[in-house]
């Protein structure tokens, strides 16, 4: 017998199970709304391992979901952390080409970013670089003005004050073991007790495939997890940098390769790089899991993609255990950098979901069916999008759900937050 009953159970208390709790109840100030989450704090994975940067939107494919919903993301996160006083600076950002060959790259992000309706976008010649930048290296720059930093685990905390304002409840150290499903009503088993719900939403983020499989929806894709190592400039380095210098990404890839971010918190950060992590919460790299790392060598699409990449994930991996070459990568963008400048700091693990066909998924993925949705895979730039994507994911549970109709629920129309 279920120990409670909700109308709605969200699994996952990152940034984008917060968001989206946070416009349903907003929205529908009777829904009987219930976010579990396994730690004993919000935000205690991706979204509070990250690198703090509020992205403008410029390398994603125009169209895509992650253009659309990072450039309206980008804005309600600044409105959002002003009204709400969370830290937020817009310090801006240089796209750095290191060499000739990767200028009609720089060229063609410029104009990608023009086309997702990017303002301010301006190549730099060496004059205007020493104003802004004046240590960074390479041969031509894009500046991006609007990019900025702030603090995702705070973030969090103020999306979770909110949830409980407007009504919802919110369990933490509370982990799903199972799901069943029944005529009308799931019941989500946990180690805290059982709970039914007409609705769910699965924001697992690392585990999200296993949720699904839980519930019973076939996952069309694996999670495989990839750690981002990161060092910190010493502080008497700082100075070397004054805002964001990054490289011009490989966009075959969704990582971006290894940056410098000043921190809003203090300091400055170098990386993160991707190597592939052998357990899906593992921030060391002495991390293992049996079943992480069997779930991701059995997985076809794995080998496929080691197939086509393996000469990238044999460099990601030579960096991450040789600092020397870690910072060979980053001389490119600094060239004054040393490595004494450099002291080893944490590390995110990243929840990339593969195809079988071993392509990586690049879009964000939210699959609606059967008064379940699920969120397979949302990586980068999903901590700046959390607004814009918490307002999708709750406009697809209205419509999928039919939340809108249920008077019980005291539907009132969506109204856009401050
Ligand atoms: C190294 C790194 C750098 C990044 N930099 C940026 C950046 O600068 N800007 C940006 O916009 N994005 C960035 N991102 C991406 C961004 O952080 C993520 O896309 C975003 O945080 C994903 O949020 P989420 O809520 O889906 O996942 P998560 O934050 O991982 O939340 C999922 C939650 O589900 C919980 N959970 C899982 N299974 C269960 C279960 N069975 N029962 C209960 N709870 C469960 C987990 O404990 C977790 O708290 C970065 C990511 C990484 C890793």
């Amino acid at each position: 017998m279920p120990d409670q009953s909700f109308d709605l159970v969200i699994i996952g208390g990152g940034i984008v199970g917060l968001s989206t709790a946070m416009h349903l109840t907003s929205q529908f100030p009777k829904l009987r709304l219930l976010l579990v989450e396994k730690e004993d704090h919000v935000g205690r994975h991706q979204s509070g391992h990250n690198s703090g940067v509020i992205h403008s939107g410029i390398y994603y494919k125009p169209g895509s979901l992650k253009a659309k919903l990072c450039v309206e993301g980008a804005a309600a996160m600044v409105e959002f952390c002003r009204a709400h006083d969370i830290p937020c600076q817009i310090c801006g950002k240089v796209i750095t080409a290191i060499n000739e060959e990767e200028v009609p790259r720089l060229q063609s992000l410029r104009e990608r970013g023009v086309a997702n309706g990017i303002a301010g976008l301006r190549l730099l010649d060496r004059e205007e670089l020493r104003e802004i930048e004046p240590h960074c290296g390479g041969v031509r720059w894009l500046l991006v003005p609007g990019t900025g930093i702030t603090d995702y685990g705070a973030v969090c905390e103020k999306y979770a004050d909110l949830v409980t304002l407007q009504g919802g409840a919110i369990s933490l150290s509370t982990e799903v073991t199972s799901i069943t499903r029944g005529a009308g009503e799931t019941v989500v088993e946990t180690n805290r007790g059982a709970f039914a719900t007409r609705f769910l939403i699965n924001c697992a983020g690392l585990h999200s495939d296993r949720v699904s499989r839980m519930a019973a929806k076939k996952p069309e894709v694996r999670i495989v997890p990839f750690r981002g190592e990161y060092y910190d400039l010493v502080p008497e380095r700082t100075h070397l940098v004054r805002g964001l210098i990054y490289p011009v990404p490989d966009l075959r890839f969704p990582f971006l390769g290894v940056h410098f971010t000043r921190r809003i918190t203090g300091g400055v950060d170098a990386g993160p790089n991707a190597v592939l992590a052998f357990k899906r919460e593992g921030y060391r790299r002495t991390d293992f899991n049996l079943r992480d790392t069997a779930g991701t060598f059995a997985y076809p699409g794995f080998w496929r993609m080691a197939a086509k990449y393996w000469q990238s994930g044999a460099a990601e991996f030579y960096r991450s255990f040789r600092k020397h070459a870690f910072v060979q990568a980053l001389q490119k963008l600094l060239p004054d950098l040393r490595s004494s400048d450099l002291i080893p700091d944490g590390s995110g693990v990243r929840a990339q979901a593969l195809r079988r066909d071993g392509s990586l998924v690049d879009d964000f993925q939210f699959v609606c069916s059967d008064n379940m949705l699920h969120v397979w895979n949302v990586p980068s730039p999903a901590a700046t999008a959390s607004l814009a994507i918490g307002r999708e994911i709750a406009r697809m549970a209205q419509k999928g759900f039919g939340l809108g109709s249920a008077q019980m629920l005291g539907a009132k129309p969506a109204r856009a937050r401050s």
